[in-house]
């Protein structure tokens, strides 16, 4: 079975196709098909997006697509960026650019109240138009300056609970056992197998 991956993030396109490297699936990635149209992600919610991914990407390519919408929610911040984690800092912003912006905003935020997790939301979309999706989320704390250089976005800054390394600094493999992404790619997973025997 082939499934487009409805991400251009390649540090994703990685993640997912470690998680799901045992699956009987052949995983295609938008850049194979070169005339595909960008999809504007103007959902409030991490699931409006990635539903609207898969359906455009599925429709354009009549190929099964799997979309990702992830992004970061902080309680201090009421949320935010939440779905606007890529574009925090302004509409070309970069990972550091958002992730500057990040610790600006919580200059006075202690210790204790910096809590936050992340949120991933994969919609599964087949050719017809019919969407499963699939949420997982990891807690954890921002950190007070970026720490290591693995990962991408985020992962310098974040602490998953109970450790005291942040993503950034942790292997692939540890970081996709305790992240948001691991968690809904696992969820993901457990359909994809019950379906095939079925
Ligand atoms: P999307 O492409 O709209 O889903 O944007 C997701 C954004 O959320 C990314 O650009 C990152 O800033 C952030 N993000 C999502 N997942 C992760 C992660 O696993 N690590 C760090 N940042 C992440």
């Amino acid at each position: 079975m082939k499934i487009v991956l409805a991400t251009k993030n390649k540090k994703k396109v990685e993640e997912i196709q470690r998680v799901l490297a045992g699956l009987p699936v052949t995983l295609l990635t938008i850049a194979d098909f070169p005339d595909m149209p960008d999809v504007v992600e103007d959902g409030d919610t991490f699931e409006a997006n990635a539903v609207k991914k898969g359906v455009e990407i599925a429709r354009h390519t009549g190929c099964m697509a799997l979309a990702d919408d992830s992004g970061l929610v902080v309680d201090a911040l009421d949320g935010a960026p939440g779905v606007y984690s890529a574009r925090f800092a302004g509409p070309d912003a970069d990972d550091l650019a958002n992730s500057e912006k990040l610790l600006r905003d919580l200059e006075a935020v202690p210790e204790e109240k910096r809590s936050a997790r992340f949120v991933c939301v994969l919609a599964l979309v087949d050719a017809q138009g019919k969407v499963h999706t699939f949420e997982g989320k990891s807690e954890g704390t921002i950190g007070w300056t970026p720490k290591g250089v693995n990962g991408f976005g985020y992962d310098p800054l974040f602490y998953p609970q109970g450790h005291r390394r942040t993503f950034a600094e942790m292997s692939n493999q540890e970081k996709d056992e305790r992240s948001h992404r691991g968690f809904a790619l696992v969820e993901f997973a457990r359909f994809m197998k019950a379906s095939q025997t079925s």
